[in-house]
């Protein structure tokens, strides 16, 4: 074990009002070329990022508690990532997996297979997207079992491509008139612990997912089910304890893959090396993207080597699956995450926010209804006072304020009224304290 070293000076450091001349420049550019569906959370534009800051194109060191969409965990140019892709790439950019294969794939599936949670044989296909991943994860659970229905939870999010978009819940922005979608796609009702009007144990709110399925669907016509263990997108929602195992334990009773997409939450930023660790599941199929590259775009869908290698050669992968570049930033950022120990400093990043934002919590008339997550993959809940009614705007409000002092943070939530932590996990705990009382400031405004 060793610690975080860093290129870039980590602090917080404005030397023009955000976004600056230079930035302002690019977007102008931006204006006239690039699709305004394609939306940035940031006005300013990145020059170089490490640790937990991001320099824009104007030399301001912001504060990043986004990472890239919880990407950059092991941080933006982490050195053996930087080392392994310069490696690689002066050795051939790509080859196909699919025409001419290279050990980098290999590896990375041995990875895949020693680290994510289950004692049995796994096997792996390695895309491009997260997107990908789940639709290969339905893909080899269709083929596998021969059904078609797919089984998914209110407020999930599991991508832009058209199946995942109907495997999603959430229609603005994200599927409002992109339709029609996939058929066979059945939404039940989930845990949200802080929004279910009376309280439920896990045991119940799973029997309440059940009693829906199998009076809408029938378990024996189910593929799959497929659940985040936190709802990312939807507002970083832990189910109650209990509520996956229980619909893991119906799936194993009635012949129905069970999937875990870890695509946010996987790769240490739990707190563990998997989310699924918490409540001692093991999935069936687990799909991983986001901090697995480093940076670099490669995602997986793993599983149980029988299911897996249900579909027939050729049915899985693609031209740039598992391209040799990412395949060797993941093994860099996987190595990373073992020597900086990185499940131990999402931990203690948890440990820092409870500390900072415990009170803002406990105070009855707080426009913070709820504090939740695990490891570095926490949210605020903000609500109208003394109410669980859903408040956007202050979210928006608290989020545009930081944003103005050099902090960049993201929303989150089905009804967008959540402010998440994202952070990089190497992030010092002093940087990320700065940017905690800023955020305790813009919350009290
Ligand atoms: C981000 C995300 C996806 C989609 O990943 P992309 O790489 O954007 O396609 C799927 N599932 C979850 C849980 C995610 O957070």
């Amino acid at each position: 074990m060793s610690d975080p070293v860093y290129h870039l000076p980590q602090e917080r450091k404005l030397v023009t009002s955000l976004p600056g001349p230079s930035s302002r420049k690019i977007e102008a550019r931006r204006d006239a070329v690039v699709a305004k569906g394609v939306s940035s959370s940031a006005p300013f534009y990145v020059d170089k990022a490490d640790g937990g800051v991001i320099v824009d194109a104007d030399g301001n060191s912001i504060i990043d508690l986004g990472a890239g969409i919880a990407v950059t965990s092991v941080g933006a140019s982490a050195p053996r990532v930087v080392e392994n892709v310069q490696k690689a790439v002066a050795n051939f950019t790509h080859s196909s997996f699919a025409t001419t294969p290279y050990e980098g794939y290999v590896a990375v599936c041995e990875q895949l297979a020693e680290l994510t949670p289950g004692s049995f044989a796994k096997k792996t296909v390695l895309v491009n997207s997260g997107a990908e991943a789940v639709e290969n994860a339905v893909k080899v659970a269709r083929h596998y079992t021969g059904r078609d229905a797919v089984a998914v939870a209110e407020n999930a999010f599991h991508g832009r491509t058209n199946l995942t978009m109907a495997m999603t819940s959430k229609a603005m922005p994200y599927k409002t008139g992109f339709g029609p979608f996939a058929p066979e796609i059945y939404h039940f009702p989930a845990s949200y612990p802080f929004q279910e009007p009376t309280p439920l144990t896990g045991e119940q709110a799973a029997q309440r997912a059940i009693d829906y399925l199998e009076t809408r669907v029938g378990a024996d016509h189910l593929a799959c089910l497929v659940h985040e263990p936190i709802q990312g997108e939807g507002g970083f929602i832990v189910p109650e304890p209990g509520y996956l195992p229980a619909l893991q334990a119906w799936c194993r009773a009635h012949g129905i893959v069970f999937v875990i997409d870890e695509i946010q939450s996987g790769f240490c930023r739990s707190g563990k090396w998997f989310a699924s660790e918490y409540e001692g599941l093991e999935p069936d199929v687990i799909t991983t993207a986001k901090a697995l590259g480093g940076g670099l775009p490669i995602a997986a869908c793993t599983g149980r080597a029988d299911i897996m290698d249900s579909a027939q050669a050729g049915g899985l992968g693609g031209t740039y699956g598992g391209n040799p570049i990412s395949c060797a930033a993941s093994l860099g950022a996987i190595a990373t995450m073992k020597e900086w120990d990185l499940p131990n400093r999402a931990q203690a990043i948890e440990t820092e926010i409870r500390a900072k934002l415990g009170d803002l919590v406990n105070d009855p008339a707080s426009c913070v209804g709820e504090l939740r997550g695990h490891g570095a993959m926490m949210a605020l809940e903000f609500v109208a006072p003394g109410t669980r009614t859903p408040d956007a705007a202050k979210a928006k409000q608290v989020v545009s304020d930081l944003l103005s002092e050099g902090v960049l943070m993201l929303t989150c939530g089905i009804n967008g009224n959540c402010v998440r932590f994202l952070p990089s996990l190497v992030i010092p705990i002093p940087l990320l304290d700065e940017a905690l009382d800023l955020l305790v400031k813009a919350i009290k405004a």
